[in-house]
């Protein structure tokens, strides 16, 4: 490494990244000089496309690699077809509002395999590399729904909870082995995932678009603004740093202030 700020000579693999905050992340740490891999569960022109354009945006390798994180299979695939992985950020994620009571069984089961056991499983593979190569990074996106909870959102606030304790665990089990785990914890980003639970909220509340966003999303959000896919990468890079070498096995909230309420 030349410098503390360049990831030159990192592979990264971002789970689902050909949209959101995993895009996002992707643009981040190929602009800080890392090669990257985008995942899917589509295997589509546009999604090789997308990687194609980032590469060249940022004079990065980059590639797309489809794999279904709901699959354990796919997720130990995934990372063997990468070839290598230095920086693993665990990414994928669905969303379903619902009560307890009314929470559709396949909707519970497949939040809790995307969102929470598909970094187990990601991470089982990519460990044995970094600890060969005596360096690695696992980023995970949990949310400020690790950390605290709302109505209707069981399996999503279940599956965040649970992997911060993920978090916690893969540190303590490479900590002194030059390998860190995180999780980023952030608030509310105006993504296809928050767009998609909008008209809902909008249902739900009888609100409009805008009195939704203001009242109900941001209303938990201090700052009254949306944290940004490109801040959700600028903090994964800061992980990945010398500077943070010494920050394992614990959250970084990116919320404008939700937490701290
Ligand atoms: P998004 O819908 O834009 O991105 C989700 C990504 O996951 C997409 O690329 C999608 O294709 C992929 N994905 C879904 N199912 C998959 C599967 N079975 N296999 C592989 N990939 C799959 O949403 P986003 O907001 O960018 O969310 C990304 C992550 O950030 C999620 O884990 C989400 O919970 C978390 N997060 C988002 C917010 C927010 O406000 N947007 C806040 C906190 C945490």
């Amino acid at each position: 490494m030349s410098s503390d700020a360049t990831l030159a000579g990192r592979t990264a693999v971002i789970t689902g990244s050909n949209s959101g905050i995993g895009l996002g992340v992707a643009h981040e740490l190929a602009r800080a000089g890392a090669s990257v891999v985008l995942n899917s569960f589509t295997d589509r022109d546009e999604d090789h496309a997308l990687a194609e354009a980032l590469g060249r945006e940022h004079g990065a390798s980059a590639r797309y690699i489809a794999a279904d994180m709901a699959d354990p299979d796919a997720c130990h695939a995934l990372i063997e077809k990468a070839g290598r992985c230095d920086i693993l950020v665990n990414n994928a994620g669905i969303q379903h509002v619902a009560p307890i009571e009314d929470f559709p069984r396949e909707k519970w089961d497949a939040i809790i395999a995307i969102n929470l056991s598909s970094a187990f499983h990601a991470t089982a593979a990519a460990l044995p590399g970094m600890k060969a190569a005596g360096w690695g990074r696992v980023v995970n996106i949990a949310s400020a729904h690790g950390l605290t909870a709302s109505p209707y959102k069981a399996a999503y606030i279940a599956a965040k909870h649970g992997l911060v304790g993920l978090t916690k665990t893969t540190a303590l089990e490479v900590a002194g082995q030059g390998i860190t785990a995180n999780a980023i914890c952030p608030g509310y980003v105006l993504t296809p995932i928050v767009e998609s639970q909008i008209p809902d909220q909008m249902k739900t509340h009888g609100m409009d678009r805008e009195t939704v966003i203001k009242e109900v999303m941001l209303a938990r959000q201090p700052s009254g603004e949306f944290a940004t896919v490109e801040q959700i990468g600028g903090t994964a890079v800061f992980l990945c740093t010398q500077a943070a070498a010494q920050i394992t096995g614990t959250t970084i909230s990116v919320d404008g202030g939700w937490t701290a309420l």
